[in-house]
C-alpha cells in the first residue's frame, strides 16, 4: 500500500507544479527532497549586530546531503518522461552521487566521470553503492565536462549537470522555500559559487516568485569562489583550479554568464574566500551553531564574515535585515577534512580518575 495522505510533502516537483515545466504527465521520481530547514543562526546574527538576522538554509538535509536533489529530481523525471535510458554527468561528487540514486530510483542507466583523487571519499562511496558506472580520469573537472558534454551530443544519453536546464528548474524551488517560510525575500542571499548553475538557479527563482507577486522584493546574491578557483573573481578561466572546497574546484563555470547577470541585475557581488577562512567558517558553523557542512557549503559563512569584516552591512534605522546562507551539502560527505582539521582525542588507560583529568569535568 502507498501512504497518500492529501497532506504527506511529495518533493519539489508535486509542490511547485505550477512553476515547473512539468505536466500530469511527468512522472514524479521523486526521493522527497526539498522542504529543507531555514536554520536562524543566533551567533552569526550576533556577530552582525542587532537589526541583523542571518538564516542557513541548511541544503545538507536533502535525500543525497546537497541541493543537487531539488535539480536532478526534475533532469530525472523528465529523461523518463523522453524515454532516455541512460543519463551522464561530469562530477566534483554531489552531482554524481544525486545522478546515481535517482537513476536507482528511476532504473536508469547512469554514467558518473569524476576528476581522480579529488572527490570526497562519501560521495564516490555513494555513487558506487547506487550502482553508478563510475569513471575517474586523470584530469579535472573541466575536462570531465568537456568529455560528458560531446558524449552527450553524440549519444542517446541525457546530460544530467547543471546545464541541463531541468537542473535549474528544480533548484530554484529553493528560492521559492526561503520566501515562503520568510513572508518575503531577504535583503542578501549568500552562496558558494563552483559551476554557477546554483547561483542562476536562485535568481531565476527569486525573480519568478516576485513577478508573480509571491514575494514584494528581491535580494542581492553575493556568490564566493575558493581563492584558488576563482575565475570569474579574476575574469579568466584557471587552468589548474585547487581548493580544498572539492564540490567548488572548478576553473571555467558553465554557467559563467548567467551567474554575472544575477550578480548585475541584483546589484550583488561574486568576491572569492581563502582556504583558511573557509575552514575557520566551517569550523565556526559547527562548533557555535551545531550545524555540519562540507566545507564548500562554509564558502557562504566565510563570505558573510568577510563582508561583515569590511563594513559592506549597513544598518537601516527601523529595519531588519535578513540574510540567508545557503549550506549546499553535508558536512559527512567529507569526513576527513574534518578529522585533519581538528586535535586528535587523547588516549589514556580506561580509569575513571583519568578521564575525569583529562575531560575537564573536575
Ligand atoms: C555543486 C556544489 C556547489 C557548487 O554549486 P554550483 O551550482 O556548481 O555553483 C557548492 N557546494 C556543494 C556542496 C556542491 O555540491
Amino acid at each position: 500500500m502507498i501512504l497518500n495522505s492529501k497532506k504527506a510533502y511529495k518533493g519539489v516537483i508535486e509542490r511547485y507544479k505550477k512553476f515547473l515545466p512539468v505536466s500530469k504527465k511527468t512522472p514524479r521520481i521523486t526521493l522527497l527532497e526539498g522542504n529543507t530547514p531555514l536554520i536562524y543562526s543566533p551567533s552569526l546574527s550576533k556577530r552582525l549586530g542587532k537589526s541583523f538576522e542571518v538564516y542557513l538554509k541548511y541544503e545538507g538535509l536533502n535525500p543525497t546531503g546537497s541541493f543537487k536533489d531539488r535539480g536532478m529530481t526534475v533532469a530525472m523525471a523528465k529523461a523518463v518522461e523522453n524515454k532516455m535510458k541512460a543519463v551522464i554527468c561530469a562530477s566534483t561528487g554531489n552531482t554524481s552521487a544525486s545522478a546515481a540514486a535517482y537513476s536507482a530510483r528511476a532504473g536508469m542507466k547512469c554514467v558518473v566521470v569524476i576528476p581522480e583523487g579529488a572527490i570526497a571519499l562519501g560521495k564516490l562511496a555513494q555513487a558506487l553503492i547506487h550502482n553508478a558506472k563510475v569513471v575517474a580520469i586523470k584530469g579535472n573537472f573541466d575536462h570531465a565536462l568537456d568529455i560528458v558534454k560531446e558524449i552527450s551530443t553524440n549519444y542517446p544519453v541525457t546530460l544530467v549537470n547543471s546545464i541541463n536546464p531541468y537542473r535549474i528548474e528544480g533548484q530554484k524551488t529553493a528560492a521559492f522555500e526561503i520566501c515562503d517560510y520568510l513572508g518575503c525575500s531577504p535583503d542578501f542571499h549568500i552562496l558558494p559559487v563552483g559551476n554557477a548553475g546554483n547561483i542562476t538557479a536562485y535568481w531565476k527563482g527569486y525573480k519568478e516568485y516576485y513577478s508573480q507577486k509571491k514575494s514584494s522584493c528581491l535580494p542581492q546574491m553575493l556568490g564566493f569562489q575558493a581563492k584558488g578557483a576563482s575565475p570569474i573573481v579574476r575574469g579568466k578561466p584557471f587552468k589548474n583550479p585547487e581548493t580544498l572546497a572539492t564540490a567548488i574546484r572548478i576553473g571555467n563555470p558553465a554557467s559563467w554568464e548567467k551567474a554575472v547577470e544575477a550578480k548585475d541585475e541584483s546589484k550583488g557581488l561574486i568576491d572569492s574566500v581563502t582556504d583558511n577562512q573557509i575552514i575557520s567558517a566551517y569550523k565556526i558553523l559547527a562548533k557555535q551553531e551545531g550545524v555540519f557542512a562540507e566545507p564548500a557549503s562554509a564558502a557562504s559563512i566565510a563570505g558573510l564574515l568577510k563582508l561583515n569584516k569590511k563594513g559592506f552591512f549597513k544598518k537601516i534605522k527601523g529595519k531588519r535585515t535578513i540574510i540567508t546562507c545557503t549550506l549546499t551539502g553535508h558536512g559527512l560527505k567529507d569526513p576527513q577534512i574534518a578529522i585533519n582539521n581538528i586535535k586528535r582525542p587523547p588516549v589514556i588507560k580506561p580509569s575513571t580518575k583519568e578521564v575525569l583529568k583529562v575531560s575537564g569535568i573536575i
